[in-house]
């Protein structure tokens, strides 16, 4: 199966809510032979806020979301009937990776609002070095997602930054993807589409209000609206739309970055915003870049090369940049087909210009 071109579900079962984390144990009722994967934090914020202890084997993953960690990890977990992935993106991945090798179901308990790595059937892989791999599709979607808002008011801040950039970026990239088509869209990228215009409504309007009561530690409905967003809304746009819901500009433009080292500390989700707006520029969708450069003001974004903290002279990392993000391998493309990397280069200074 062929499965990064078959439409998808997000999560069998979506619990989002305050003390999710109590429904847990009924989620299980079914299964005989659980394990937890979990990493050090997670599971830490985890045991807070689980109401009664549960009597399961727990098992670390190794911090490099490997395939290796994942034949290892089912080595371990040979007669598991479920997995309960608890943490981040990549701990989530490696526990999808685990259910996936020993054909069983899987719960996820994100930790943090980075990703939608909870609620989507794929994953991002790496070797062992930590160096990137490849994008996994797996057979199954979560059988559950347990997102329990008591826990992540209290997740750091970068994480749910970083996942409310990423997100951003999905309607632009999938938009910029789909106008270069012609004829009408397939029923379900439509939907795919929809979806990811409920993202860019949804953020663009609650995202500092979301951060604010983020940072009070309150739960509440505007705060649930943009979490359930960086995780179900936005699994639902790949699911749905697949090809055409994926990686464009922006993400090209992170790529780009990676070379650079002192990017390495800022969250993928932030780097692939700041692409977005060389992404836009690149389209000459000026107004659309400006409306964009002022929300990131607002919400404390990073708009302007500065920001990044890159060492290298302007005139030479452009050139970099942007003869990457040009290349064959890369997606910028698909947002504008043929670009030149002259043309990067000129909208990385144009976003400097709007930024002022
Ligand atoms: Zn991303």
């Amino acid at each position: 199966m062929r499965f990064e071109q078959v439409v998808r579900s997000t999560p069998g079962q979506y619990i989002s809510e305050k003390g999710a984390l109590a429904a847990l144990k009924d989620t299980l009722v079914e299964f005989k032979h659980p394990y937890i994967i979990t990493g050090d934090k997670s599971y830490a914020a985890f045991l807070k806020h689980l109401p009664e202890p549960l009597d399961l084997p727990v098992l670390r993953y190794d911090r490099t979301a490997s395939y290796e960690d994942m034949e290892r990890l089912a080595n371990l977990a040979q007669d598991a009937d479920v997995i309960i992935a608890v943490g981040g993106g990549k701990v989530c991945d490696t526990g999808k990776g685990v259910a996936d090798k020993l054909n069983c179901a899987v719960v996820t308990v994100p930790t943090v609002i980075g990703t939608c790595a909870a609620t989507t059937p794929v994953a991002a892989v790496y070797y062992p070095d930590h160096s990137f791999r490849e994008v996994a599709y797996f057979k199954r979607t979560p059988y559950a997602s347990i997102v329990d808002l008591n826990l992540l008011v209290e997740s750091p801040e970068k994480y749910f930054v970083g996942g409310i950039c990423d997100t951003l970026a999905k309607w632009y990239e999938a938009e910029s993807i789909i106008r270069h088509l012609e004829g009408n869209l397939e029923a379900n990228v439509e939907m795919g589409l929809a979806a990811a215009e409920v993202t860019k409504k949804i953020l663009l309007r609650d995202t500092k209000s979301a951060l604010a009561f983020h940072a009070k530690q309150e739960v509440n409905d505007v705060f649930k609206r943009v979490v359930d967003t960086v995780y179900n809304v936005a699994a639902a746009v790949g699911c749905f739309a697949c090809e055409y819901g994926r990686m464009a500009g922006a993400h090209a433009i992170h790529n780009a970055l990676s070379p650079f080292k002192e990017t390495h500390e800022i969250e993928h989700g932030v780097k692939v915003s700041y692409g977005l707006l060389v992404q836009l520029a690149a389209m000459k969708e000026v107004e659309e870049t400006k409306h964009l450069i002022d929300f990131y003001k607002e919400a404390g974004f990073i708009y302007s090369w500065e920001q990044l903290g890159i060492e290298e002279a302007k005139e030479s990392a452009f050139a970099k940049i942007a003869d990457y993000a040009a290349s064959d391998k890369e997606s910028f493309k698909l947002a504008v087909p043929g670009v030149k990397a002259k043309q990067i280069v000129e909208a990385l200074y144009l976003v400097e210009e709007l930024g002022k």
